[in-house]
């Protein structure tokens, strides 16, 4: 059960306990410089960080964007990122599959992924000349973890001839072991373009079993699955929503595809982190709460500020362990660079390119909301 908590710019986004003894530890002070040069930046977090806290945070945000220009260094900044990092440092902003095509077209020598592991691999795998940094190699995911190149392997012996389509939420031998890769933005394009091409009525979907439940009540493919999740998302459920509803009459909910399938079946709209943002920033509705993420909330909040969020509170850990502190100091040490064998680089990037070729959406799909829920059978 997701912990529900009241809108406002309460939302407990931990905060690294800073005092100014994390800049100054690194030889950073809030001087006239400093503060010239951050002085604009503050209205864009001034909801979540106090004008007391604003010196001690300052000094790292001018460090980080002086080294991004010495070392000709872009951070790609995934929206569960805290706003500081997300609205002060990010270069480039968004869900996992507009970070995978940033990362293959800048210019950039240095790639600094405030994300998780999987995702700085996504971008080693199609950026294999430029230096790809994770800030904290501890940065992981649920999802990830629930599965390795050797279960798939299996799964292929088990059914070779269905087509295995993994959701980009997993690791670089993972993805090398599949014929195409999907995000929660074009999962069900991904699916029924699998279909078609192996002339097949089955697609096998991993890890997320949550996210193949809710493709599978929006193409009619029938859909095998494995049983991982995201830590985050399947603690909502669709109690919470009915709940939600009782508490905030009028709230318009909007549900992430990795919850399980009886949230969408209560929400009102339904998408990858963009369609989400998407959703907000073109309704603009009186009353919102995003199932997702809970710095998800914070950073679109920043940006539609006539509207009123209600904040559940599910924070990722893995997403958490970047810092403004470990940007920095990754910037400064060139550690922790992310290495992928080539062989593995190979035949990943060929199940990325798969889904890179297909046709670019004008925009996010949405996902059906208020179907029944179904269940799939799983390939172990
Ligand atoms: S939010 Fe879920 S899917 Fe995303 S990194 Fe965290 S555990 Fe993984």
């Amino acid at each position: 059960m997701a912990r529900l908590i009241d809108s406002g710019p309460g939302c407990p986004t931990p905060t690294p306990l800073r005092g100014a003894s994390a800049a100054a530890a690194r030889g950073l002070v809030y001087d006239d410089a400093v503060k010239a040069e951050t002085d604009a930046l503050y209205p864009l977090i001034a909801d979540f960080v106090t004008p007391m806290e604003w010196p001690a945070i300052a000094p790292l945000v001018a460090g980080i964007n002086r080294l991004k220009k010495t070392k000709n260094a872009v951070i790609l900044a995934h929206n569960y990122m805290t706003p500081d990092i997300f609205s002060l440092v990010g270069d480039f902003r968004g869900d996992s599959l507009q970070l995978a095509r940033e990362a293959s077209a800048t210019d950039a020598a240095i790639i600094v992924q405030a994300g998780v592991h999987f995702m700085a691999e996504t971008s080693k795998i199609l950026a294999p000349e430029k230096t790809v940094l994770i800030p904290d190699t501890r940065a992981g995911c649920s999802l990830a973890a629930s599965i390795t190149g050797a279960d798939v392997r299996l799964i292929k012996q088990k059914y070779p001839d269905y087509p295995i389509v993994t959701y980009v939420n997993c690791t670089a031998d993972v993805k090398a072991e599949c014929h195409i890769t999907c995000t929660s933005s074009n999962a069900a394009q991904v699916v029924e373009h699998v279909a078609k091409e192996w002339n097949t009525d089955t697609v096998i979907l991993v890890p997320d079993q949550y996210l193949a439940k809710n493709v599978a009540a929006q193409t009619g493919i029938r859909i095998l699955t494995w049983p991982g999740a995201c830590e985050v998302h399947e603690l909502f459920s669709g109690e919470d929503v009915k709940q939600l509803r009782e508490a905030h009459p009028g709230v318009i909910v909007l549900a992430h595809p990795e919850c399980p399938p009886d949230v969408l079946q209560e929400a009102d709209f339904a998408g990858s982190t963009s369609a989400l943002s998407n959703y907000v920033a073109e309704n603009q509705p009186n009353k919102v709460v995003l199932l997702t993420e809970c710095s998800m909330s914070d950073n679109v909040a920043a940006e539609n500020p006539a509207v009123n969020f209600i904040r559940p509170c599910n924070l990722c850990p893995h997403m958490k362990r970047i810092t403004l502190e470990n940007i920095y100091d990754c910037l400064v040490t060139g550690q922790h660079e992310v290495t992928i064998p080539e062989d593995v680089r190979v035949r990943a990037k060929a199940a990325l390119d798969a889904m890179l070729a297909l046709p670019k959406m004008a925009r996010p799909l949405a996902f059906r909301t208020g179907q029944v829920p179904l269940e799939l059978e799983m390939v172990i």
